[in-house]
């Protein structure tokens, strides 16, 4: 009797609480004039991260804000979520850090994988390398998540990318073989705001199913996204190198696609010269909202418009 009562009134304060924060939530999601544009929630995200709590260095307490922010964006859109922790050991030091982890179930019981990191390098504000990525996958997590899927969607936010792939890796490696069966596919968002062209890698043969079908369906959508044209034969056309968090689950046999803004044209050819202009912001103090607006204006409205339809309709796709 005692247990009931109490559990009622647990119940009543959860009720009361939810209520709270489901307004709350309103206030900050569903702004009348974000909810039509795409891109524009990404936008918020992306700025929060970035100019609310700012660089994001694996194993800080920023990157710990940043985390605790994302779990609580997925845990109000009423996704299953969950925090895996793991430390890691750098000249002598361990280090803690998570992988944020968000379930959507879909029509299938086999799952597709989004991943994007949110730790940034010291320098700058990481916004375009990462908070434009956690922004357009956080955005699609709303939009998506009362829709049916074809596939159930696991989205993850993976901490400690910058020392080494650390948090995507420690993922892979803790997947059972249950796991890897079920899933069809990765898809990781790195870098999507400011390079100056906009593209989807995916893996050679048939390994590059989620590029092909990324592609056709920038076709149809008049989508501005391109793949890599293999100009550098290191980098065949439409793949890429393994320097983000798709390397992984490559490695585990698990096909990828990869969405990110450089450009492939310059430089030596090998995607790290991003934009014409400044050669681009990757890793210096110019990664922030302020230098991108005034140097590149519109371009990451743009992109992360882009970017966050295309995600939408290929997780929407049946033929995936
Ligand atoms: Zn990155």
């Amino acid at each position: 009797m005692k247990k009931k009562f109490s559990l009622l009134i647990v119940a009543v304060v959860f009720g009361f609480l939810s209520l709270v924060g489901g307004a709350l939530a309103q206030t900050v999601t569903y702004h009348p004039s974000l909810a039509h544009k795409n891109g524009a929630l990404a936008y918020e995200h992306m700025k929060y991260l970035a100019n609310e709590i700012g660089s994001r260095v694996a194993g800080s307490e920023n990157e710990e804000k940043a985390a605790q922010y994302i779990k609580d964006q997925f845990e109000q859109m009423g996704l299953e979520t969950e925090v895996q922790e793991f430390s890691y050991t750098r000249r002598g030091s361990t280090y803690d850090s998570s992988n944020i982890i968000a379930y959507k179930p879909g029509k299938s019981s086999k799952q597709i994988i989004v991943g994007a990191h949110y730790d940034s390098v010291s320098v700058g504000k990481g916004i375009d390398d990462n908070a434009s990525g956690v922004g357009v996958m956080l955005e699609v997590a709303e939009v998506l998540k009362k829709i049916k899927t074809p596939y159930s969607i696991v989205y993850i936010a993976f901490g400690a990318e910058e020392v080494g792939l650390t948090g995507s890796e420690y993922y892979a490696e803790n997947m059972s073989e249950e796991d890897i069966e079920s899933t069809v596919g990765m898809i990781n968002l790195d870098s999507l705001a400011v390079g100056d062209k906009m593209y989807v890698y995916g893996g050679e043969g048939e390994d590059g199913f989620i590029r092909d079908q990324a592609l056709e369906i920038a076709e149809k959508k008049k989508l501005d996204v391109g793949t890599n044209p293999g100009l550098n034969p290191e980098y065949p056309e439409g793949t890429t190198g393994e320097w983000s968090d798709h390397a992984p689950f490559k490695g585990i046999g698990i096909p990828y696609g990869y969405l990110e803004a450089t450009n492939w044209e310059i430089g030596d050819q090998d995607g790290y010269t991003q934009t014409e202009k400044h050669g681009g912001v990757w890793h210096t103090e110019n990664d922030t909202i302020e230098f991108i607006e005034e140097e590149y204006p519109g371009r990451i409205e743009e992109h992360l418009s882009t970017f966050s339809t295309l995600l939408t309709d290929l997780l929407k796709s049946r033929s995936l």
